[in-house]
């Protein structure tokens, strides 16, 4: 009774067509329809210890896990989550997330966002993935060990070794957390720079000692 009436109005109030197949779109999941939600499809191989991304990142992320490649109805969603700031569908996409293998991890940290950029965008896509995997999982999350101090460019306008310089000593660490193992969760990973940087933040001045990578999505 109480969806059906949740439904109602959502259809009588925000009436809206999916962007991407235009048909109707589903309260939880709005603007998007059903059916592009259940064609986002999981990756094969989810958690993974070797693959090419920028030639450090092995050295400080012990694990990688991504539940979907970065293309079709997940890309979209994505976008709309980030740059139309559609909180609900981003706490959507997070419990989507929390169906990978749970990692062995004593906290989760989401890749910080520098201040400027959160009063801007008003929220931090990573922190709430983050907060949706720390309900999945009872897992705590933290949200101040780990701080941006430079406001970067952002990193999808830029090539490979731009990248790697803007994020460079871009973190900084408020609190030690010796001997813990971390996951890192950030939305999408492409050449792995920013989770590179922080994992090295997290381990050389954190005394994290061990990081697993967590993102929704994979383009490499
Ligand atoms: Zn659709």
């Amino acid at each position: 009774m109480k969806l059906s009436l949740r439904r109602l109005l959502f259809d009588l109030i925000f009436y809206e067509k999916c962007p991407i197949c235009n048909g109707k779109s589903y309260w939880e999941i709005a603007p998007f329809c059903i059916n592009c939600w259940e064609r986002i499809t999981p990756l094969e191989v989810q958690k993974i210890k070797s693959g090419n991304f920028n030639k450090y990142f092995w050295k400080y992320i012990d694990t990688l896990y991504s539940y979907s490649n970065y293309e079709g109805p997940l890309k979209e969603m994505i976008h709309y989550f980030k740059y139309h700031k559609i909180m609900r569908l981003g706490r959507q996409l997070g419990r989507l997330l929390s169906k990978i293998e749970k990692p062995s991890v004593d906290l989760i940290i989401p890749v910080p966002l520098h201040y400027k950029k959160l009063l801007a965008r008003e929220f931090n896509q990573s922190a709430i993935l983050a907060k949706e995997l720390s309900k999945a999982w009872r897992i705590p999350v933290a949200f101040d060990c780990l701080i941006k101090i430079k406001n970067t460019q952002e990193q999808a306008s830029l090539n490979k070794s731009e990248r790697e310089r803007n994020i460079k000593d871009a973190f900084f660490i408020q609190k030690t957390l010796e001997n813990k193992k971390v996951a890192l969760v950030d939305d999408v990973i492409t050449t792995g720079s920013t989770l590179l940087e922080c994992s090295k933040t997290l381990k050389r001045y954190g005394k994290v000692y061990e990081v697993c990578a967590i993102t929704l999505a994979r383009a490499n």
